[in-house]
């Protein structure tokens, strides 16, 4: 199947030959091909000139006098330019007589092409869906950046899809992901802004190399060979037989169905799991958290993140300021009032949790690390256990959480009305991947810790 420089070498050798050339006639000998009816398609067509040769994606843009001509060659399309005596081929399905004598065949083996009117300058109906130019400027980090955060799928997928951007297919894909030197099954939301730096770089550099190589093609053209737009390309994985960096195999395996190249030692494959801790107030999960942390483990603290967020200037603080400005005492967040304000009022509560959660969310999203365990304090409670890969859930016997909570300076009415308001341990319980009792001393909660660990993938 054509990709972007293929299709850009087959519009610039057509556009050597054709350039300003009328229509004369047409003849359309496969009808399915036309997506408008026969009459309209040669009425609008026979005596306008070709004056333009345009692109979006992999779609062809004809711009005539009055109009555009779009077409697109799917899997075998081509084009023919030939000497009106030459004989017909089976597949030649649209012809186009021109006014210097010569013919132009659209020749399509399968027949999947399709050829479409539209205004000039307008809205082809499949545009809509199309992705930024690979060399235009809305193709930048930001861009990529906001399409494939939440990506949890192959980075080739998403660079095979034509709506993140237009023109890349299999082969192209293989190379930019080899350049990368990601494995193509990575997880597309753990790109991080270096790498999303390179993968624009290389997009551009290797279409652009292989748009280059086929300027030979262009010159070189023949009539008997029909404008393809295929030429030889300098492929460094796909279909290659061993890595020309480190020599390996090159492995061939499928990736959203499609035959994928790859060198296993050059390209690093991205996962991530996400593991959650939670446990009732009290149950010693910052203990488990500290624990982790002094291990060496990234641990995201949702609580510690929801106080930066509100801190002044911050984009929790912004919604907060908008949502609740009776909170905002002397330009700071006062969280008395704030507290007081959602205390007892489910709705203002709930309005609180919508604007913050998806900040902590966002926040949560940009860590990238292989392995990243996160302190959720309502984890079930706000069903945030869909974020995580794992979970584990610290218990902690009633009468020892009281005293723990005592400790702190709360009263026993204050510590069993805090409790109530949580979910249900024997709930929790039913939803948790593992659970840790820690009802002994330190000691045996890390001695839990470390054969929990052993379990973990990395
Ligand atoms: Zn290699």
């Amino acid at each position: 199947m054509p990709e972007l420089p293929e299709v850009q070498t087959v519009l610039d050798t057509l556009a050597l030959r054709i350039r300003d050339r009328a229509i004369t006639d047409i003849r359309i000998l496969y009808k399915p091909i036309v997506s408008c009816s026969e009459k309209r398609f040669k009425q609008s067509l026979i005596g306008q000139h070709f004056r333009a040769f345009k692109r979006r994606g992999k779609y062809l843009l004809f711009e005539m006098d009055d109009l555009t001509l779009v077409s697109h060659l799917r899997m075998e399309g081509k084009y023919f330019i030939l000497d009106e005596d030459t004989p017909f081929d089976k597949h030649d399905h649209v012809i186009f007589y021109l006014d210097d004598g010569k013919q132009l065949r659209y020749n399509d083996v399968r027949k999947f092409g399709r050829m479409e009117l539209i205004e000039k300058d307008g809205e082809y109906e499949s545009f809509k869906d199309l992705g930024p130019e690979p060399f235009s400027n809305r193709f930048n980090l930001e861009y990529c950046k906001e399409y494939l955060k939440n990506k949890k799928i192959a980075i080739k997928t998403v660079l095979l899809d034509q709506s993140f951007v237009a023109g890349i297919g299999n082969i192209y894909a293989d190379e930019i992901l080899y350049a990368m030197k990601i494995d193509p099954r990575s997880s597309a939301d753990l790109l991080n802004d270096e790498e999303i730096q390179t993968m624009i770089q290389e997009t551009r550099r290797i279409l652009d190399e292989a748009i280059q190589a086929g300027g030979t093609t262009i010159r070189s053209y023949t009539s008997s060979l029909g404008v393809t737009g295929l030429f030889q390309l300098d492929l460094k994985v796909h279909t290659v037989k061993n890595c020309p960096v480190c020599h390996t195999k090159i492995q061939k395996t499928a990736v959203g169905g499609r035959g994928t190249y790859y060198c296993p030692s050059c390209q690093k494959l991205k996962k991530q799991t996400r593991i959650a801790i939670t446990g009732s107030i009290g149950s010693g999960k910052s203990e488990v958290s500290r624990y982790l942390r002094e291990k060496g483990y990234p641990v995201f603290d949702c609580d510690e993140e929801n106080r930066d967020l509100l801190k002044k200037g911050n984009a929790g603080y912004e919604a907060v300021k908008k949502a609740f400005p009776e909170c905002i005492v002397d330009g700071e967040l006062d969280k008395s009032t704030l507290s007081s304000l959602i205390f007892g009022d489910a709705s203002k509560k709930k309005q609180l949790e919508d604007l913050m959660h998806p900040l902590i969310l966002e926040r949560l999203k940009e860590h990238k690390e292989e392995l990243l365990f996160a302190e959720v304090p309502l984890l079930f409670e706000a069903g945030w256990d869909r974020y995580f890969d794992q979970n584990l859930l610290v218990v902690t016997n009633q009468d020892i959480l009281l005293k723990r909570l005592k400790d702190r300076g709360m009263s026993r009415s204050e510590a069993l009305a805090r409790l109530k308001k949580q979910m249900r341990v024997s709930e929790k319980k039913k939803r948790a991947d593992k659970i840790i009792y820690n009802n002994g001393s330190l000691q045996e909660l890390y001695d839990s810790l470390e054969e929990w660990l052993k379990e973990i993938p990395c």
